[in-house]
Order: structure tokens, then sequence, then C-alpha cells
């Protein structure tokens, strides 16, 4: 019934794109925003993306899909761009997307339609997707990284993980899961795990973002840990774009910190 009603919607246009801020730790600088998928259907109300996701990922409609939220963040990290705002959006990539002969060229694509600089998109890869295939998603990545976009690991540590990939991979972030977030600061193991990450990720030179961020003693934890941004509903939740620009506007570095819940 979801993979029937998924396939009615997107050319329907009841599919949109939230965006979620990504924020520097020490300054609450705006820095990027994470594209999130949001389907509210005449019939079935709104629909969770751990629900529908998961549907579409068996389905095979991810792809077009995956398609369209790809399109339509480069769109809009277009206009950001266009009005001097310049803001880098990441997009959630799923592993039958990404296996694609035509996945490469349609990243350019996306890119070269929109005019959007390279550098202003990032693709937000699972563990799972890298250790696949790892020969091919290594020649993939390259190109990826030719074409001067840039790549993050998310969900970091719920994978099954190669660290040797973080080595070879032209990875520049991790995002630390949230499972180990909601723990901070009580949870010895989440510390120990959260320090540890950070770490590692400091020697290899590769950014770290903490997601799902709900208390200002956790965003204290991972700024002393040296975690270098966070995301998360203390900050805010996914808001559609002319929230997005009004939160960025009031969050400028100068600014207050902001307060959740907007
Ligand atoms: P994700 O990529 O790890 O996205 C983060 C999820 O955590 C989002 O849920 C976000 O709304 C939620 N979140 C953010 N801050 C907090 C917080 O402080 N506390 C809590 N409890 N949750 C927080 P959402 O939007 O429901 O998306 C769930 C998952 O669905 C995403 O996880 C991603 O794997 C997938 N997804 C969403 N949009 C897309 C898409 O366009 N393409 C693909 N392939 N997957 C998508
Ligand atoms: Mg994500
Ligand atoms: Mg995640």
């Amino acid at each position: 019934k979801i993979d029937h009603a998924m396939r009615q919607a997107l050319p329907a246009g009841h599919f949109r794109l939230a965006y979620q801020p990504q924020v520097d730790i020490r300054t609450q600088a705006v820095v990027a925003a994470e594209a999130l998928l949001r389907w509210r259907d005449p019939d079935l109300g709104d629909v969770s993306p751990a629900q529908f996701i998961p549907v579409a990922e068996e389905s095979g409609f991810i792809v077009a899909l995956g398609d369209w939220v790809l399109t339509e963040a480069v769109r809009q990290a277009a206009v950001w761009q266009s009005q001097g705002q310049p803001l880098q959006v990441s997009v959630n990539v799923s592993a039958l997307q990404f296996q694609q002969a035509t996945f490469v060229e349609r990243v350019a694509g996306a890119l070269e339609s929109a005019g959007l600089a390279p550098e202003l998109l990032e693709l937000e890869l699972t563990e799972t997707i890298l250790i696949q295939d790892a020969e091919e998603a290594l020649t993939r990545l390259r190109l990826l990284e030719r074409l001067g976009v840039r790549l993050a690991i998310d969900d970091f540590g719920t994978g099954y993980s190669s660290l040797g990939y973080l080595k070879r991979f032209p990875i520049g972030k991790l995002k630390i899961d949230r499972s180990f977030i909601s723990g901070l600061p009580a949870d010895e193991s989440d510390a120990g795990i959260v320090r540890a990450v950070v770490s590692m990720a400091r020697a290899l030179h590769l950014k770290v973002i903490a997601e799902g961020v709900e208390t200002d003693l956790q965003r204290q934890f991972l700024a002393a840990a040296g975690c270098d941004q966070y995301q998360g509903y203390l900050f805010a939740p996914a808001v559609d774009p002319e929230r997005f620009a009004a939160l960025r506007a009031g969050c400028s570095p100068d600014a207050q910190p902001c307060s959740a819940g907007v």
C-alpha cells in the first residue's frame, strides 16, 4: 500500500524537503544543512521516512525518489547560492541509488543544470554502502571527489566498519550516530565511544559532527571532546526553506545562541 501510494505521491508533488541546520559547536553558526525527505499524503497523513524509506529501498522506488531529492536539494542550494548566502547542503544516498551505473553522471548533471558549486553539495553514505563492493565504491568515490562534491559517513558506528576505508576513501566527515549521543554525558560507554571516534577522526583529518543533540549538557561534552559540529533538536529540527533562512538570519555567528523549538 505504501509503495503504491509513494509512486502516486511523487508526481502529485506530495513530497518535500525539510532542512536541518548543522551548527559549529563553538560559535553556534549555521554551517550546513541536511535535506530530509517529508511526505504528507492526502489519505495517509504524514508518513515518517523511517517507515517509507525502507519500503522504497526494498521495491527499488528509492532510485526515482533519491533522484528527485538530489535535484531538489541542489536546486535549493543554488537558490541560496544565488542570493549570496551559499550553504553546503547534505543529501542522504541509499545503497541502491549509489550502485546505479549512472549515479556519478546524475550528480554531475544536477550540479550543472542548477549551476551549483560542487563543494556546496555533500553526500551522506552509510558504512554498509562502502563495504558492500569496496573496490567499485572506491572508484565511484574518487570520481565524486574529482567532481568536487564532499563525502560524509552517516550513522557512523552502527554498521559493519572497516577502519581501513577511512584511510583509503576520500571521506571528509564522520557523523556520529544519535544512539551514542543520547546517553551523554552520564553513560560511560557512550562517552568513551564518542571520545574515541573524535580522536580517531582528528588523527585522520576528518571533520566530526554529532547527530541528535538534544541537551546543552550533551553539546558541552561534545565541545570538550573536540567535536566540530552538531545537529539536533537543541538547535532546531528540520524546517522548510523559508524558516531555515529566518533561522540563519537570526543566528549569525555574532548573534546570541539560538534556542530550541524553532
Ligand atoms: P538520518 O540521515 O540519520 O537523519 C537524521 C534523523 O534524525 C532525521 O529523522 C532527523 O529528523 C532526526 N533527528 C534530528 N535531530 C534529532 C534529535 O535531536 N533527536 C532525535 N530523536 N532525532 C533527531 P528523519 O527525518 O525521520 O529521517 C530518518 C532517516 O530516514 C534518515 O536518518 C535517513 O536515513 C532517512 N532519510 C531521510 N531522508 C532521506 C532521503 O532523502 N534519502 C534517503 N536515502 N534517506 C533519507
Ligand atoms: Mg543523514
Ligand atoms: Mg544519521
